[in-house]
């Protein structure tokens, strides 16, 4: 029961997910937990998350929890068809490989939508899309969900504004233990990790151009500010973009920013703020990369319109040659630089977002009836939980408010 390349490379994909499994203590001891109590026996569950070891994981972590898992990407340049073909040889179901076309990705898609589920772990709403819309007769069985990212969650609300969500979604992105580091600490480390690795360019004395200074945004101008590149932010919001001036850097309109950058990363969850005004400008040998939301903010087809020749220059590297004989160099297709052209965000960080995910299934699993057809936050408790797990596995003890501190805070005189 699965649609994978090639069920050969298991033990590759087997060797991945071993080494993250001894990296994610926090899913190791819900792994425990679960193996006991059996949350979700007899319980379908359908995952739309980079097929990644990590995610791997997860979804072994709801199996061994009883859940009946099938799982599929949400990217078709960040599957990993090795670690697909291990969860395939566990017995998982599994339907997704790398590069995908859009129809092979969203066939994908369906057919793990084909079991029926009743909790769905999404990544960007593709998976709610569909049983909104081509699948809404499977609706009758979905007891509820999770969403994973900023821009799902965008997607969630406007759905809930207009009342046509159909079951209940809980906000995972939106919980501290989620945004805090995985979007901030996580996206800035594998976004590097994803540029270094496929440009093999060094960064000090570079000017970065980060678009966008949201959690993401923040986190990949610190990054690079460590590797000693001098960087400048671009903002629609006068907050964030105050923000950024105070830490530290230089705050100007894409226009401008557009002759100056060597690097331009975006990661702003909105479509085309890289377009064509700002390639007429740009230096020979630009390097241009996405790290926000699937393949729209850096406008690939403009850049196609424009180039008189198009040449691979190293894996992952399409190069753009204007007429005045200039090269655009764009990363992964303007897919998710971290994942489509690395392994996605460190282990330490996805074992907090998925410990997460799996706290919110058994949530959803818990109270599904009560909840609504509304985006729930992730329950303080679950949030604290997570937080208190992973000073556990650093060792780290913390402090406890006494009952005479606590009146003296809630006291008003
Ligand atoms: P956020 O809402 O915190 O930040 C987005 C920022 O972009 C905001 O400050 C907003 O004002 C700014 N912005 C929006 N449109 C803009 C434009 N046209 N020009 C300049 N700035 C603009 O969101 P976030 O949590 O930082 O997430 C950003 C995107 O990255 C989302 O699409 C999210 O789904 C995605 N994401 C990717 C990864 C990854 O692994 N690559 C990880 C987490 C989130
Ligand atoms: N599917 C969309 C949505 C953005 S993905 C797209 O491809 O554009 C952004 C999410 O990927 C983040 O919220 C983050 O939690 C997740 N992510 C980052 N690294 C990951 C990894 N190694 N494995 C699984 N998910 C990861």
């Amino acid at each position: 029961m699965y649609k994978i390349r090639n069920i050969d490379l298991a033990e590759s994909g087997r060797q991945k997910i071993q080494w993250v499994r001894k990296n994610m203590p926090l899913l190791r001891s819900l792994e425990d937990e679960f193996s006991k109590t059996k949350p979700f026996d007899g319980v379908r569950v359908s995952i739309s998350v980079h097929l990644e070891a990590k995610t791997a994981y997860l979804a072994k972590v709801l199996a061994i929890g009883g859940a009946e898992v099938s799982v599929t990407g949400s990217n078709p340049l960040s599957t990993q068809d090795d670690v697909a073909a291990a969860l395939a040889k566990d017995g998982l179901k599994v339907y997704a490989w790398y590069n995908a076309t859009e129809e092979e990705y969203k066939e994908h898609l369906e057919l793990a939508l084909g079991y029926k589920p009743n909790i769905i772990i999404d990544d960007g709403g593709d998976l709610v899309n569909l049983l909104h819309t081509k699948r809404q007769d499977l609706l009758p069985h979905v007891m509820g969900g999770s969403e994973e990212t900023t821009t799902g969650i965008l997607r969630l609300k406007a759905m809930e504004r207009e009342g046509v969500l159909k079951f209940p979604m809980v906000a995972v992105n939106n919980a501290y233990c989620k945004y805090l580091f995985d979007n901030r600490y996580g996206t800035g480390q594998s976004v590097w990790d994803g540029i270094n690795r496929t440009t093999n360019l060094i960064v000090a004395g570079k000017n970065v151009v980060v678009v966008g200074y949201g959690w993401c945004g923040k986190g990949i101008a610190m990054r690079a500010k460590g590797l000693g590149a001098s960087v400048i932010v671009c903002e629609i919001d006068p907050i964030k973009a105050t923000e950024a001036v105070m830490d530290g850097f230089k705050v100007m309109t894409m226009d401008k920013a557009s002759s100056i950058g060597d690097i331009f990363i975006t990661a702003t969850g909105c479509k085309r703020v890289i377009h064509g005004e700002h390639y007429k400008k740009m230096k020979d040998g630009a390097i241009l990369c996405n790290a926000g939301h699937f393949d729209v903010e850096v406008c690939v087809p403009e850049l196609e319109e424009m180039a008189c020749e198009k040449k691979e220059q190293r894996k992952n590297i399409m190069g753009y040659k204007i007429e005045d004989g200039r090269w655009i160099n764009l990363l992964a297709e303007g897919r998710l630089v971290n994942l489509a052209a690395g392994d996605g965000h460190p282990a330490e960080i996805m074992d907090m977002s998925f410990a997460l995910q799996a706290l919110s299934a058994k949530y959803v699993l818990e109270n599904y009836e009560k909840l609504g057809n509304k985006v729930i936050d992730v329950p303080e408790e679950i949030d604290k939980r997570v937080a208190l797990m992973k000073l556990k596995s650093w060792g780290i003890e913390i402090d406890e408010l006494t009952e005479e501190q606590k009146k003296y805070l809630e006291s008003w005189c």
